[in-house]
Order: C-alpha cells, then structure tokens, then sequence
C-alpha cells in the first residue's frame, strides 16, 4: 500500500448478509451529509447484489470511500454455479475483496490453499485484498494463537510477490470476538499485530510504514478509540457495528482524529 494510504486509519465495513435497499437509502443519505466530518479511508463490503447500488453513492462521496466484495471465487472464470469472480468485482467497479474471513473458513471450509489461490487471483484482477487472519478461543487457550497464525500467513501469502504482497492488508479478527461482543483487549490485539508486522517485514521484506494490519472483532463506538490509540491497529474490519450508521459514524470520526505521525 502507498504510504499515503497507510498513513490514514481504515474502517471496513462487513455487512455480511444484512441490509435491504431502504435500509441502504437510509444510511447513505446520513453518510452524505456527514462526508466533511470524515477523513479517514471508509469502505463498505455489502452483499454482491447490493454493490451497484453502494457504487451509485460514490460519485457524492469523497475517494476515501471504497466497495468490495465479501468473497471471491478462486477461479477467474467457468463453470462454477454460483460463485462470483473477482474479474467481474473489479469489472462492475470494486476496489477490494475481504479473503479468508473466519466464516468463509468456517461454515465453507475454506482452506489456507484455496484462500491462497483466491489472495492470487484477486490481486491478478488489481483488487485489493483484506485477507484475515484468527485463531479459535481453544487454540488461544491452548497458547498456540502465534503459530496459528503464522501457519495461516504463510500459507495464504505463498508464492505472492513482494509487489502483490503490498497490496494487501491483514485483518486480525480472533474469531472468539466476532460478533460476541467480546473483543480482544489493546494488549491481545497489540501483540498479534506486531507479531504479524514482524513475520510480513522480516521474513517478506515488506516496508513497516507502508504494511496494514486491522483489527476486526465487536469493534464498536466505545472501543475504538483504544484500540486506535495504539500505533500497531491501523483501523478496523467492523460486522455488527457498521450495519447501524450513527455507529458507523462514529467509528469513522474516531478513526478521523488520528493521523500519520500517530502511526508505527
Ligand atoms: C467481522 O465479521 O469481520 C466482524 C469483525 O464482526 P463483528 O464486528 O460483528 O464482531
């Protein structure tokens, strides 16, 4: 990522399978008018169908603002009923794609192969990609949260070049804190960002000032600022709280009153 992008907190929002048309008028008509108190990059992931209609508020928005997809499909064309390609996610004006996201993982079996083939594909197709990271709450008590992700790094970026590998940004979201309203202290988060920070910069010669590592995990208006304050959270990957605008705003103001010189 430029310096310059990486020099302004990020807030993504996932909207996962949420919001309706009127629900999205709505948000975005306080979204508008609010745009001059924001200063920070804002990017909203909605369903696939409702992209076209995130992309029509664009024009009234500030560049900050970005649209993505949730998933992509790890091939770039064919016969595969159903899935979506990243060439068409940038074809209809995407910027980014959330990769390897917990429920992805989860409930469709991703595995850190499939998630490496789709980082590839992705990138091959110029978008942006947020691939996340996280371990479970037994591997965390089983004090393996370090090699857990190490693991997952190293198998999702194989084979990436250094070039594709400055196009992405890491979510850190220990999946015991999505959507449980059990984040993860500024201490926990800290230290798994600095360690993945380390892996990227010494084992991948990544620049440290030009990395981004998220946050995600019941992310809301009153934890952000502490999460924030620290120079190792460069923004958030927020579920439940991005789906309410006061709560959207608020975490985009939050992350508006920090700048560059805060950072690493
Ligand atoms: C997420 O789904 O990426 C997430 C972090 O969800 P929530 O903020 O609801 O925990």
């Amino acid at each position: 990522m430029s310096k310059k992008f990486a020099s302004q907190k990020l807030i993504v929002g996932n909207w996962k399978m949420n919001q309706s048309l009127i629900d999205i008028d709505l948000f975005f008509e306080q979204l508008i008018k609010n745009k001059d108190k924001i200063d920070c990059n804002f990017w909203i992931a909605p369903q696939y169908i409702h992209i076209p209609k995130l992309l029509s508020f664009k024009s009234y928005l500030p560049k900050l603002f970005c649209v993505g997809g949730q998933n992509a499909s790890h091939k770039e064309s064919g016969a595969f009923t159903g899935d979506i390609s990243s060439k068409a996610l940038k074809d209809i004006g995407c910027d980014f794609v959330i990769i390897g996201h917990s429920e992805r993982r989860s409930f469709f079996r991703e595995s850190d192969e499939i998630i490496n083939v789709k980082i590839e594909t992705a990138l091959k197709n110029n978008l942006k990609v947020i691939f996340c990271v996280g371990e479970t709450l037994q591997e965390r008590d089983g004090d393996h949260t370090k090699d857990v992700i190490k693991n997952q790094i190293v198998k999702g970026l194989k084979g990436l070049s250094s070039k594709q590998l400055s196009e992405i940004i890491i979510a850190y979201e220990p999946v015991w804190a999505i959507g449980t309203g059990k984040n993860a202290t500024v201490k926990e988060a800290e230290e798994v960002h600095r360690f993945i920070r380390n892996e990227l910069t010494s084992s991948v010669g990544l620049n440290p000032d030009e990395l981004i590592v998220l946050y995600g995990g019941s992310v809301n208006p009153e934890n952000i600022d502490a999460l924030l304050a620290s120079p190792d959270i460069d923004g958030a990957l927020v579920g439940g709280a991005s789906l309410k605008i006061n709560d959207f705003l608020k975490l985009c103001y939050a992350s508006s009153t920090r700048t560059s010189s805060e950072k690493k």
